[in-house]
């Protein structure tokens, strides 16, 4: 590699650095999704909390029934679920009761409306015929079957899904103690930048990064927010970030950092913030450092180099940030099945593809420039091609890297 150039693994640890430990929090379990625990998370109550029924149908003593034949029993109390108040099966009798009820002390079987004469709804009938005998303990749930209180239910460092916040909140949490979303703030920079719905003059664009960053992160898990966009001028970039930046974890910006004139952010942040090129394509000029004390990430300007440098760099960064176990895209190697095409020796080549994933062949979208957002929303895949490779062809292994699209 070019001694100039930052090798794209010496600089994603740079990044991974720039964040300090996150601090884990408690955060309401509606918004945890997707949270990784940052301690164990510990049932509060047993589960099931009380023995209940599994079944609409009568609560027993197994020994009241016969044991060859019908069973008939006067019906002494009628348990709907939410019954707080226990009192004990009368011997000999039957009580209704409903799925999720308490079983009442004494009772040791439920049997199931089906197998009576008795309809479930409506007045509460004097007596029930039960069919048939049923095995002893049928059909209640006891307490502590799944957990006691106490219990671990899921151990620190799990990812929360759905189902796992469903746990916690069945077990008496009302949050969970887990490393926290970052709130993050996306700048773009450019005097040429229009932002989409107003009027383009000849020679402006419309912005086009900042919703491609705040969707990536919001993907991620994180609070984005995008700025204002700003001009290529020192004092309003400055002043952008400087009323903002205290509520953010991490600033990103993108354009203004690479070798020509007007190159605001260079010019706001030299002194906080590191500049260097970074041995990749696309995304080479790269930033990183601090704007009045908070981390800040600066991005390069073209569409392209933007959304790879956040998939080599800023994903992983904050992935790890907040616990989780797999910051990697799922990757695998793939077959190249396009041209032969040469790869500038020195820099890792990030290449948009469609890969067919049941065979690993990996079709290029678009040509290597950074400037070509219609390939890269068409993409399902990057194909990273090593510094020391030259020149890649058809056949050829190539290093795949699944992208959201393609999941
Ligand atoms: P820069 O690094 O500021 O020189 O920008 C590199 C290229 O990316 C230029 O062609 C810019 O017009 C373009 N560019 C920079 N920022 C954005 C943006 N937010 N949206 C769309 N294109 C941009
Ligand atoms: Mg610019």
């Amino acid at each position: 590699m070019p001694a100039e150039l930052t090798s794209v693994d010496a600089y994603a640890a740079t990044v991974r650095a720039l964040l300090p430990p996150a601090a884990p929090a408690d955060v309401p379990l509606a918004d945890a999704d997707g949270l990784t625990l940052a301690e164990d998370l510990l049932a509060r109550v047993a589960l099931p909390t009380f023995d209940n029924s599994a079944m609409d149908g009568y609560a027993v003593r197994h020994a009241d029934l016969n044991a060859n034949g019908p069973t008939t029993l006067p019906v002494s109390a009628d348990i709907p679920a939410g019954r707080t108040e226990n009192e004990p099966l009368r011997p000999g009798t039957a009580a209704r009761i409903m799925t999720g009820a308490p079983v009442p002390d004494g009772a040791d079987t439920i049997v199931q409306v089906e197998l009576t004469d008795a309809a479930q709804t409506g007045a509460l009938p004097d007596q029930v015929t039960i069919s048939e005998p049923v095995a002893a303990g049928r059909h209640i749930r006891p307490k502590g079957e799944e957990a006691d209180a106490g219990d671990v239910l899921l151990p620190a460092g799990t990812v929360l899904t759905p189902a796992a916040l469903g746990l916690a909140a069945a077990s008496g949490h009302p949050t969970v103690r887990a490393y926290r979303r970052p709130a993050v703030l996306v700048l773009s920079t450019g005097s040429e930048l229009v932002s989409p719905g107003e009027q383009l003059r000849p020679g402006q664009i419309y912005e086009s990064n900042s919703v491609t960053l705040v969707s990536a992160l919001r993907r991620i898990g994180a609070n984005a927010r995008a700025l204002n966009l700003v001009a290529d001028d020192v004092p309003t970039f400055n002043e952008r970030l400087r009323d903002a930046a205290s509520e953010a974890d991490l600033i990103i910006t993108s354009g203004g950092v690479s070798a020509g004139a007007y190159e605001v952010v260079k010019e706001a942040l030299t002194g906080s913030v590191e500049f260097t090129k970074v041995g990749m394509q696309p995304g080479m000029p790269q930033g990183s450092g601090h704007f009045e004390g908070t981390p800040i990430i600066t991005l390069p300007g073209n569409p392209v180099s933007v959304f790879v440098s956040f998939e080599v760099f800023v994903r992983p960064a904050l992935l790890a940030w907040m616990g989780l176990p797999d910051t990697e895209r799922p990757g695998f190697v793939g077959t190249w099945a396009g041209a032969a095409q040469s790869s500038p020796a020195g820099k890792r080549q990030f290449l948009r593809g469609v890969c067919d994933i049941p065979t690993g062949q990996v079709e290029p979208v678009g040509t290597p420039p950074s400037h070509m957002l219609a390939s890269l929303a068409r993409a399902n895949c990057l194909a990273v091609v090593g510094e020391d490779v030259e020149a890649i062809g058809p056949g050829d292994e190539v290093e795949i890297w699944l992208l959201d699209s393609a999941l």
